[in-house]
């Protein structure tokens, strides 16, 4: 997506690590407009699909997830990082951070996630896969159907696309990146 490119290139900075920092539109202080364009981009490449439920990790998935939701005109769930007491039918799985380098719980609310729904995961990094691989397992532990996975950025120099499309899940991206090497931004 042009517009979403062109902003990584003009805004986007490169941590050692290969992190890309986006938190001037992203991740920290959020351009709705951008955001709008994105979700309205990612809901359209999945209109194809019958989709009732949105879901994302918080934080940072969901301010598109909520955007792609108000397309869709479903629901969206967010996993949660710390179990709430008052949780009923919980469903829990393990995910290993990338930016942060360790493993955390996530669990919703199978009240939430059931046999009945048809999700489409929103992220904002697709990175290894590894938040992706998690929210896999609590849709098959709800015996829901996962029906694709939509992206705002896709670092393609790590594993997640190539093991999540391997799967044959539908995974759409709006932007790609290359490469971070010698912290300089290359888009596919
Ligand atoms: P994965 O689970 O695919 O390995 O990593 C995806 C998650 O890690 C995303 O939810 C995102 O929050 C975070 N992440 C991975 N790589 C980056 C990065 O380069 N920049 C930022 N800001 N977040 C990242």
């Amino acid at each position: 997506m042009k517009q979403l490119k062109e902003r990584i290139l003009s805004d986007g900075k490169c941590f050692p690590g290969g992190i890309l920092k986006v938190d001037n539109f992203i991740n920290h202080q959020m351009d709705p407009c951008l955001m709008r364009e994105m979700a309205k981009e990612l809901a359209k490449r999945f209109e194809d699909h019958s989709i009732n439920k949105v879901i994302t990790i918080e934080a940072s998935g969901i301010a598109p997830a909520i955007m792609v939701g108000d397309y869709l005109n479903v629901p969206v769930l967010f996993a949660k990082k710390k179990s709430p007491s008052t949780m009923e039918n919980m469903l829990v799985t393990e995910v290993f951070s990338f930016t942060k380098n360790r493993t955390y719980s996530v669990c919703v609310s199978g009240d939430y996630l059931t046999r009945e729904d048809r999700v489409l995961f929103i992220d904002d990094f697709l990175a290894n896969g590894n938040a992706a691989l998690g929210i896999l397992d609590l849709v098959e532990q709800a015996g829901a159907r996962l029906e694709g996975m939509g992206f705002l950025i896709e670092k393609g120099f790590q594993s997640g696309g190539a093991e999540l499309r391997g799967r044959g899940i539908h995974i759409e991206s709006l932007a790609i990146i290359e490469s971070l090497d010698d912290c300089v931004i290359k888009l596919r």
